[in-house]
């Protein structure tokens, strides 16, 4: 069967990378033209903001597109920084801001009481208006020190409970196999082969 094409909806670089890693051999991937301007992920949920940025590219090419959203929800801060994830320390935040905000908030917070969860949507839209939606979810705990130099984000803090105590910063591409976005897009791609039927209505 012909492998489905799909344009990238995400711009950030390490998203990309993830998402073409898992995506080998499933899929054609092409690159989010680079002329299209940023979309504004103004949603209240991972599933809306996943939306915006696949509708923009699949209306901008006329291919279909696909779109991750991923956010990090920690329990002691009452789920944040959740959908804001990207945002948390500012609208200019960078990987490290958002780091040092999230060490200083948890500040003094003991490891039992760091239990987090990072969650990605994953979503393709075709150009007819029918959608695949699929979520990935690991379970996990924030570390009180940042640890390992691979992956990006929020990596170098997040241990995930099914692994051995690394941070997902510590393991490289190991982290796909039960990461948020390797389970998410492994869901979505069992779905590629029979895509909804589009809506009568
Ligand atoms: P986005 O809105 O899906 O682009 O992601 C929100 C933010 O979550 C990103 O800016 C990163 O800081 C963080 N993030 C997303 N995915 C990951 C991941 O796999 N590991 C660590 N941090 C991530």
């Amino acid at each position: 069967m012909e492998r489905p094409r799909l344009v990238l909806a995400s711009a950030n670089p390490d998203k990309v990378a993830e998402m073409e890693l898992l995506l080998k051999g499933v899929a054609e991937v092409l690159p989010r033209p680079p002329d299209l301007p940023d979309v504004v992920e103004d949603g209240d949920t991972l599933e809306a903001n996943a939306r915006l940025k696949a509708v923009a590219v699949c209306s901008a090419t006329g291919l279909a597109a696909i779109a991750d959203d991923t956010g990090l929800f920690v329990d002691a801060l009452g789920g944040h920084p959740g959908v804001r994830s990207a945002r948390f320390a500012g609208e200019d935040a960078d990987y490290a801001d958002n780091l040092a905000k999230l060490m200083a908030d948890l500040d003094g917070v003991v490891p039992a009481k760091r239990t987090a969860r990072f969650r990605t949507v994953a979503l393709v839209r075709y150009p007819d208006g029918r959608e695949l939606v699929a979520t990935g979810t690991v379970e996990g705990r924030i570390a009180e020190t940042p640890s390992g130099e691979r992956g990006f984000g929020y990596d170098p803090v997040f241990i995930p409970v099914e692994g051995d105590g690394a941070t997902f910063a510590e393991m490289g591409d190991d982290k796909h196999s039960y990461s948020h976005r390797g389970r998410a897009l492994r869901a979505l791609v069992s779905m590629l082969d029979s895509p909804p039927v589009p809506d009568a209505g």
